[in-house]
């Protein structure tokens, strides 16, 4: 059998490394995808590493790891109807499996037993992969390849700014995003084209490259909380007259941004929590959300396939394609990835797309 170059995580260790694997055989319900651009997560930074939540979370190693992808149909399973031989794809990574409750009950996106490419499965760092066909979202064939690769994360920010149908309308209202590493950047863009009034970006750290495009995708006012220290929330309250933002968006993770997001709220607002956090963290419940009357969302993947549709029609937008392109910072060929891992890990990178030279 023909074998193809792939990115393996093979060992409990940091690192990776690009070796020649079996092509992959595909079931009846799934396509073969040649890819044609990759792009790089968090999650994939993780698996490199090898830090904490990988050790935990990988359960099956050796793995081809990434999951961020745009490629093209090779070859379809004898039960696949909806896709064909040649058409352009990214992918879903959330695997369902369509029977359980959640599943059931128009919740997939929380699949109970649900399998993430490239985590649970094979995944997309490699010549070709193999796909479910209800996972696999066809693309316009003139979309630029890195951007269709980064519609699974911008799912994510799309996803974190409108949780669900009929939440509390954007337009006009002042918005806090606090984080600015790749998703954050990304529903700074939706932000601005929904058109929330007052936009606020806030950075841990001290990071040109991410504040400059904070202020690129749209914010108004780009604030480090290195550098604002204890009168971050101050600023941003006394910038909407003293009300504080309706809604915010936590994207970083960090706790101190945790506990942040909740305090510039404004009695009765929204905050949607897509950050992951390293470990338990402690929070006032009542001053934080009770006797604020927050309204709180926990964001995890993009619903399916609503997101998907709201992704393609912000990216028909000539303006906001532009502007998500920006993210990208890097295009590299994917033999280079660990470079690519540098880039991210140093933070001079945001978005880090992988080309198919080996
Ligand atoms: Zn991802
Ligand atoms: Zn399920």
């Amino acid at each position: 059998m023909e074998k193809m170059n792939a990115i393996v995580k093979g060992k409990r260790q940091t690192g990776a490394e690009i070796t020649k694997v079996n092509r992959p055989k595909i079931m009846e319900n799934e396509v073969l995808v040649e890819v044609e651009a990759a792009s790089i997560c968090g999650t994939d930074v993780h698996i490199w590493d090898w830090n904490e939540w990988a050790q935990k979370r990988m359960k099956r190693i050796p793995i081809i790891f990434g999951h961020e992808v745009a490629g093209k149909v090779a070859e379809i399973g004898k039960n696949v109807t909806s896709v064909r031989v040649g058409d352009r794809i990214s992918a879903e990574t959330h695997i369902a499996d369509n029977t359980c409750y959640q599943c059931r009950t128009g919740r997939k996106h929380v699949c109970k037993n649900m399998e993430i490419l490239g985590v649970d499965r094979d995944g997309v760092f490699a010549e070709q992969f193999a796909l479910p066909e209800e996972n696999a979202w066809k693309n316009d064939p003139h979309l630029d390849l890195g951007i269709a690769s980064i519609q699974e994360p911008l799912g994510n920010a799309v996803h974190t700014v409108l949780p669900k149908e009929h939440v509390e309308d954007i337009a006009g209202k002042n918005v806090a995003v606090l984080g600015t590493g790749p998703i954050g950047l990304m529903a700074i863009a939706v932000l601005h084209e929904l058109g929330a009034a007052k936009i606020f970006a806030t950075a841990g750290g001290l990071n040109k490259v991410r504040m400059n495009l904070a202020e690129r995708m749209g914010a108004d006012m780009v604030l480090s909380a290195k550098e604002e220290g204890e009168r971050l929330v101050k600023s941003i309250v006394d910038a909407t007259d003293g009300n504080g933002v309706d809604v915010a968006l936590e994207m970083s993770g960090d706790p101190s941004a945790v506990r942040q997001a909740f305090e510039m709220l404004t009695p009765g607002g929204r905050v949607s929590l897509l950050g992951v956090l390293d470990k338990p963290m402690e929070l006032d419940l009542n001053t934080a959300m009770i006797f604020r009357s927050a309204t709180v969302y926990g964001i995890t993947g993009r619903r399916m396939f609503e997101t998907w549709y709201q992704v393609k029609g912000l990216l028909a937008r000539p303006g906001f394609k532009e502007k998500i392109s920006a993210v990208i910072t890097h295009r590299i060929p994917i033999g280079d990835i660990g470079k690519g891992m540098d880039l991210i890990e140093s933070k001079q990178a945001a978005k880090v797309v992988l080309e198919p030279t080996w």
